[in-house]
């Protein structure tokens, strides 16, 4: 048998996936067409393979990876949500998808209108009068909207330099406060899982340029004590941001700039429709208080008295620019696409679905596996995998096993308060079938850690790879077709 059916290998000398016409040139005219420095010496080391071949790698490739396509996909904080793929039709018309981005304006103008929408839309929905879409992921929102808390006292002739940051905060939050030179000051959850004002009193002084919460926090509880803290924080000086990446339990219910928060950011790529995970492009628009508009980057796109859109680069205040062109401008057409195809009640009923989702899963798998904070949730909560661990079987484990049932593993080991943390967002778009069998699975892997913990802890066994060593697949990624 030849060895080349059993290895990665398809490619064959010689073999082709195209015909070209006859060029009716000589070889030397060819040449002679080209500049020396432009030849190539030898021949390019590309595989050699049929049409089929190819599609079929690419196919194989593509499953082998767990997807929301082909499966339940629980990652906390995440919001792998089903993104409706009209909204890629959408994205993909060929006035948005092969408009250059040098394109004057004059040429653009319903792109621009559609921005502009979308920009009162978010505004709308998240309570924010100021908006930009320029950010390209959440943590670059979050470091444009750290900037611009930086000059707001700046400009004030205040050398704040701290931020105060919950023990509950996702990793790019204090990733953000170091990238603007700002330190961070932790402060920690009470025993319900959230901020209680006293903590930020303590804290506060006149050198804290503000504090950036998550609302729900990363628990999936609802930090209800906002309006208190914004007083507190106010009161000396300082500024609120909110995390905004995952909205998905707010929408049409809690509006983040009602209730003090000055800053925040959006994750169009989680709440908003846009497929993400691996590394795709992302969206992280900022929404701001009437007061901070002047810092928002630059340009801004601005209507004129006689009602004209422009992208207004007279901006002194402004934190400057923060991305080439406007951002992803494709994630900004799916995301004005979900929300005029949902309206305002579709919306809302987004938010109420989630939180329905994450609260009946959580009583579903809460006899098998302890629940920290017991309490009435939102979008998602928090499991932790420690009465498993005194069987010898930890969460990363549990997460492995989830794999040979088609499901996606919760995140782990986050929020770091949680020993064995298992963080679960079911979404709005799962069935009520795909949750009880979750829990069916979930209940089935507690059994086994008791009764058979080595078909847990040896698990994966159906997947197309066992356990990977995931710091050097990362460090040394190479995806290079030749060595
Ligand atoms: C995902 C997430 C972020 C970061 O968003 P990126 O687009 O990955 O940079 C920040 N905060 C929270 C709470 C998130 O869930």
């Amino acid at each position: 048998m030849d060895e080349r059916i059993l290895i990665y290998e398809k490619s064959v000398s010689g073999r082709k996936g195209y015909t070209l016409p006859e060029c009716g040139k000589a070889e030397g005219e060819i040449l002679a067409a080209i500049p020396e420095r432009f030849r190539r010496e030898n021949d390019a080391a590309l595989p050699e393979v049929s049409e089929p071949e190819v599609m079929r790698h690419f196919v194989r490739l593509s499953t082998k990876n767990h997807h929301i396509e082909s499966g339940f996909y629980p990652l906390g904080s995440c919001t792998m949500k089903y993104n409706p793929k009209h909204n890629d039709v959408a994205a993909g018309l060929k006035g948005f998808a092969s408009m250059h981005p040098m394109t004057p304006e004059a040429c653009v103008e319903g792109s621009m209108q559609l921005m502009w929408e979308l920009m009162q839309y978010l505004g709308e929905i998240s309570g924010f009068p100021g908006m930009s879409l320029q950010p390209v992921a959440g943590a670059h929102g979050e470091f444009c909207g750290l900037l611009i808390m930086r000059a707001y006292h700046d400009e004030k002739g205040e050398g704040r330099n701290k931020i105060i940051i919950p023990d509950s905060a996702h990793g790019t939050n204090p990733a953000s406060v170091t990238s603007v030179g700002y330190t961070t000051v932790q402060i920690n959850s009470n025993e319900n899982g959230i901020i209680s004002p006293d903590a930020v009193a303590e804290v506060m002084d006149n050198d804290i340029a503000g504090i950036m919460l998550t609302n729900p926090n990363t628990l999936g509880l609802f930090e209800s004590n906002i309006a208190e803290i914004a007083q507190i924080v106010h009161d000396k000086g300082g500024l609120l941001y909110m995390d905004g990446a995952n909205l998905n339990a707010n929408m049409g219910i809690f509006r983040p700039g009602d209730i003090g928060f000055d800053i925040m950011h959006f994750n169009l790529h989680k709440t908003f429709s846009t497929p993400h995970g691996g590394g795709g492009p992302g969206a992280g628009a900022v929404g701001v208080t009437e007061e901070l508009k002047k810092y928002l980057p630059l340009p801004l796109l601005e209507k004129n008295k006689s009602g004209k859109l422009f992208f207004d680069y007279d901006r002194p205040h402004s934190v400057g620019r923060l991305h080439s062109f406007n951002g992803n401008f494709a994630n900004m057409v799916r995301a004005y696409a979900y929300v005029r195809t949902l309206g305002g009640d579709g919306i809302r009923e987004v938010s109420e679905n989630a939180v329905l989702n994450a609260n009946y899963l959580k009583e579903l798998v809460k006899g098998d596996y302890e629940l920290p904070y017991d309490v009435h949730c939102m979008h998602e909560f928090v499991i932790s995998g420690s009465r498993q661990k005194k069987l010898g079987v930890r969460t990363a484990d549990i997460s492995k096993r989830l794999l040979d049932f088609g499901v996606h593993a919760p995140t782990n080991y986050f929020p770091l308060i949680v020993p064995e943390a298992m963080m679960i967002e079911p979404t709005e778009t799962e069935t009520r079938e795909t949750l009880e069998q979750f829990a069916v699975i979930m209940k089935q892997i507690a059994k086994e850690a008791e009764t058979e913990p080595e078909t847990v802890t040896s698990a994966p066994h159906d997947t197309p790879v066992r356990r990977l060593d995931e710091t050097i697949a990362a460090r040394t990624l190479d995806v290079n077709y030749v060595e």
